[in-house]
């Protein structure tokens, strides 16, 4: 009986033993979540610095598995939750696009010159030809002339240089190709100008209310000139002068002149303002505005429609546009976007913009693909403006300020 019993309470305890195993068994089994979650609960794992390893080891692993995992295995179910939403943040800043640094302005037109060399030296080097000629009799004028007309420097121009040059090819008599070249620098600069403000003014300025107001500039032109593409280059242009530009993406006409806008400025870290396609371009130039004033941004560029087909409501519309803005204070640039290869096409163009709004510079597209650059000389007579950009390329950083000494020496080389 007595060994039963005994059997009956060996039984009993080896019993116990066995359920306290499984027990502290599963125990241990529902431990081992809280690790994954526990770094950003529990002490950030010990930041490696050189020299000081010996330490932290010996301070951490004396923690027990209780110590440290227990609390965290319980936080992180309360912590969870508000850490979630951290962790959409962290895939954005990898998205956000890489910030281009544009080239510098000063000198672009040099570096760019031989874009131009190419395609238009054949208006320097085939006028020098012909006034290097033995006998200047009146048929070597006369193609004299039609060198200049085909390359679009204009009529009463042409007339004027061909007179200047008869004059002074008659004092000098003989002729060394040294001295020819000096002349016909001096008399195409003389033609083109050389103490015109070319300057893009972009300072900004007091706005209607008091307020600092940023430069304003308007870019306007007939649609496939190269306006949006040249916005896009400006903004490149006062980004490396280390300006904080805003864009105003007031083609809503245009399909894509948006999209394309916005990605001119998302390169160069500016931002775009844009309304739905078809709105009224006139209230997002006045946003942009806006933007650019609660931004303290240096300058807004604000691209415009330009629908050539409906000449009066465009027209109409870029009135409108420039005494929207002008609610916010002055435009202190209105740039009409030229494609240079469109000869007389492009100073009808001058002509009426020239009408509706004050164009105060120009810009000469294409450049890089006509040897027709005499169309700088013509449009300035047509407006009274000087050329104050030109684009030379369709990379990003191929608009170059315009200067007269280096756009002769391309014609003419060196
Ligand atoms: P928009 O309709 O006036 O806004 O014209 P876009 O800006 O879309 O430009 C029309 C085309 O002209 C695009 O393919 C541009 O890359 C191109 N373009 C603009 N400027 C120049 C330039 O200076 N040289 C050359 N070769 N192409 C240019």
């Amino acid at each position: 009986m007595e060994i039963v019993i005994l059997a009956v309470v060996i039984a009993v305890v080896a019993l116990g033993a066995i359920s306290g195993l499984v027990v502290s068994s599963r125990k241990k089994k529902q431990l081992p979540p809280a690790p994954p979650s526990s770094p950003s609960v529990t002490a950030p794992p010990a930041e490696p610095h050189v020299g000081e390893e010996a330490e932290p080891p010996s301070a951490e692993p004396r923690r027990t598995v209780e110590e440290v995992e227990l609390p965290a295995a319980e936080a992180p179910a309360a912590e969870a939750a508000p850490e979630a939403p951290a962790a959409p943040a962290e895939p954005e800043a990898p998205a956000a696009p890489a910030v281009e640094v544009p080239e510098p302005t000063a000198g672009r037109l040099v570096r760019l010159r031989t874009r131009l060399s190419r395609s238009q030296n054949s208006l320097g080097k085939g006028l020098l030809t012909l006034l290097s000629r033995e006998h200047l009799d009146e048929d070597t004028w006369e193609e004299i002339e039609d060198t200049l007309l085909t390359a679009d420097v204009g009529v009463a121009p042409t007339q004027e240089l061909v007179e200047r040059l008869r004059e002074r090819v008659k004092v000098l008599g003989t002729r060394t190709p040294e001295e020819l070249r000096t002349l016909l620098r001096e008399e195409l600069l003389t033609l083109i100008g050389t103490d015109a403000d070319r300057t893009v003014h972009t300072e900004p300025g007091v706005g209607v209310n008091g307020e600092e107001k940023p430069g304003v500039v308007m870019v306007v032109g007939v649609n496939g000139t190269g306006k949006t593409t040249t916005t896009g280059k400006l903004a490149r242009v006062l980004v490396a002068d280390g300006k904080s530009v805003v864009l105003g993406a007031a083609d809503t006409f245009r399909a894509a002149a948006a999209d394309q806008l916005q990605t001119w400025g998302e390169r160069v870290g500016a931002r775009t303002v844009r309304g739905p396609e078809g709105g009224d371009p006139a209230s997002i130039a006045f946003d942009a505005v806006k933007e650019g004033i609660a931004e303290n941004a240096d300058v807004v560029l604000i691209d415009t429609a330009g629908r050539l087909h409906t000449k009066t409501g465009l027209m109409d519309e870029l009135g409108k546009v420039k005494r929207v803005v002008e609610k916010h204070g002055s435009v202190d640039e209105v740039l009409l976007v030229l494609d240079a290869t469109t000869g007389q096409n492009g100073l009808v163009q001058a002509r009426v913009f020239g009408e509706v709004v004050n164009i105060t510079g120009i810009v000469l597209t294409k450049l890089d693909g006509t040897a027709k650059g005499g169309i700088v000389v013509a449009v300035q007579r047509e407006l009274g403006v000087p050329v104050k950009l030109v684009g030379l390329g369709e990379g990003a950083d191929d608009l170059a300020p315009f200067e007269p000494e280096a756009f002769v020496d391309a014609l003419i080389g060196d």
